[in-house]
């Protein structure tokens, strides 16, 4: 058993209702001073055998259950997160590196909405049935089978409940694989389930390094749904894993989304809108890095953002005043730090930013603003998933479309603007997931959530949920 934070962690995999170890470890690191937390069960193809054998053991039974109960426990498990939110945002503080304020209200208050969301979702799933010439259609939502899921650092419970939800109420079993460098609170997560009445085996978590255990796992003839959030390249390897046998894929992927300002747009609202995509420390895939100012009012906006940016208090997120924490890992941090070299050494200008933050040290790196990069290069069209924008203009609204679609990404696009027929004009063009007009990081789970062209594939959120983890039958009965 680890205490981190304080809190009683078990460090290892959770298969068929049992904490199982591993004979290696791996060590887990605060990204707040770089200091180890804990060391972790360090899975492999022997534990994700194991895992996907308890979730199939434990599937018919589970696909069996009503609705109605399969409802009662998800909303047990939302209660039993809403008790533990302390912990749980204590703990992923000090594994993430994200927030304590923003892990306090917004993001566990969300992982126990995310249960309750999906126990009502699913009392509501159904179709009209209809009629063929009097014969009857009726379309069913059957279980598909063992889901794996495979999860990112960046929002590391917020991401894995809005697949584990979904999964769990459509009556299917769960094998989870957190990411490596944040697998504290899934562990937690195991505990409440099992707490709130889930039964054993049905949902399952093994720890370790993605290859090792996501690679096995992956590749398993018997997991019925591969659902993944996380990088392109990762989602290459798991989709050529996933071939041999046409696992069903859901993959939400990374971005390079823009932030498209039209000189109509309040200015004040479209600087905070901005100065936002700082968020966790930039490590958002959602953040519009590109910022598309119309160069009427390019100067007002820099300067405005200069100085809004400027008082962004970086520093120890387990402090309630801290806006901006560290980043993820001294790997992460490396790669941001070395696209933003880079950027420089091609010719872009630094405005604001432009290398870690001295004077804190360990993994704090200073927001960034870029500007003058040339076209098509490499801070222009790859995601640093790190605290860095670039500043490009543009004159007219069809060359802000041809450059907001400017990349091989479609997962976001934000609009600032106060024309409501240029907002629905630029719109309809976007290559996007999602649009936000004048607001950012509004998310319903009633909405389709995902990405177009290597954003991803398939969405997420209420019945494109269900879509994805069920098996759909359709049933024609004789008059
Ligand atoms: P990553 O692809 O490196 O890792 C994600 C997960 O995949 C981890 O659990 C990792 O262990 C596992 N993994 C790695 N190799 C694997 C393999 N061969 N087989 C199976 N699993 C494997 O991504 P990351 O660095 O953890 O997360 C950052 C990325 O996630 C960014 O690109 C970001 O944009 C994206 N992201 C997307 C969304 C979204 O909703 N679209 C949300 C958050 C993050």
């Amino acid at each position: 058993m680890a205490t981190v934070a304080g809190v009683a962690v078990e460090p290892g995999h959770w298969i068929g209702g049992e904490r199982v170890g591993s004979s290696q470890t791996f060590t887990d690191v605060s990204p707040i001073d770089e200091r180890p937390i804990a060391e972790i069960a360090r899975g492999g193809a022997q534990e994700a055998q194991a895992a996907v054998d308890a979730a199939r053991r434990a599937f018919p039974s589970w696909s069996r259950t009503t609705r109605e109960e399969r409802a009662r426990i998800l909303h047990a498990i939302a209660d039993g997160v809403e008790k533990r939110i302390e912990d749980l945002a204590q703990v992923e503080t000090a594994d993430n590196g994200a927030l304590i304020r923003s892990h306090r209200r917004g993001v566990m208050p969300r992982v126990a909405h995310n249960f309750r969301f999906f126990a009502d979702w699913l009392l509501k799933l159904g179709h009209e049935d209809f009629d063929t010439r009097g014969h009857t259609n009726h379309v069913s939502w059957d279980p598909a089978g063992v889901c794996a899921l495979i999860t990112p650092w960046n929002a590391p419970l917020m991401l894995a409940t809005w697949k584990i939800a979904p999964a769990l109420a459509a009556g299917n079993t769960v094998v989870l694989k957190p990411a490596e460098w944040t697998p504290l609170t899934a562990s937690l997560l195991a505990g409440i389930a099992a707490e709130a009445g889930l039964p054993d085996g049905v949902f399952n978590v093994v720890q370790g390094y993605g290859a090792e255990v996501g690679g096995p796992l992956t590749a398993h003839p018997d997991v019925r749904r591969i659902s993944f959030t996380g990088s392109v390249p990762t989602a290459r390897a798991i989709a050529a894993a996933a071939a041999p046998h046409l696992t069903p894929l859901s993959l939400e992927l990374g971005g390079k989304s823009p932030l498209v300002v039209f000189a109509d747009a309040d200015l004040d609202l479209a600087v905070d809108l901005a100065v936002e995509q700082y968020d966790n420390a930039g490590q958002v895939c959602l953040a519009a890095t590109r910022l598309l100012v119309e160069s009427s009012i390019a100067d007002e906006f820099t300067e405005r953002f200069i100085e809004k940016a400027g008082r962004i208090k970086q520093g120890d997120p387990r402090d309630a005043a801290t806006d901006m924490g560290p980043q993820i890992h001294r790997r992460h941090l490396e790669r941001v730090d070395g696209f933003v070299q880079r950027a420089k050494d091609a010719g872009a200008r630094a405005l604001i930013g432009g290398g870690p933050n001295d004077e804190l040290g360990g993994l704090y790196y200073r927001p960034t603003l870029f500007t003058g990069a040339s076209e098509g290069a490499e801070i222009l069209t790859e995601e640093v998933f790190g605290p860095v924008l670039t500043l490009q203009t543009f004159d007219t609204e069809e060359q802000a479309i041809a450059m907001a679609n400017g990349t091989r990404f479609g997962l976001a696009a934000t609009l600032a603007t106060g024309d409501p027929e240029r907002a629905r004009r630029v719109t309809e063009r976007l290559v996007a997931g999602t649009v936000w007009v004048n607001c950012f990081f509004v998310r319903d789970l009633q909405a389709p959530f995902g990405g177009s062209r290597q954003s991803g594939m398939g969405r997420e959120g209420g019945d494109w949920s269900f879509d994805f983890y069920c098996d759909l039958k359709n049933t024609v009965t004789a008059p």
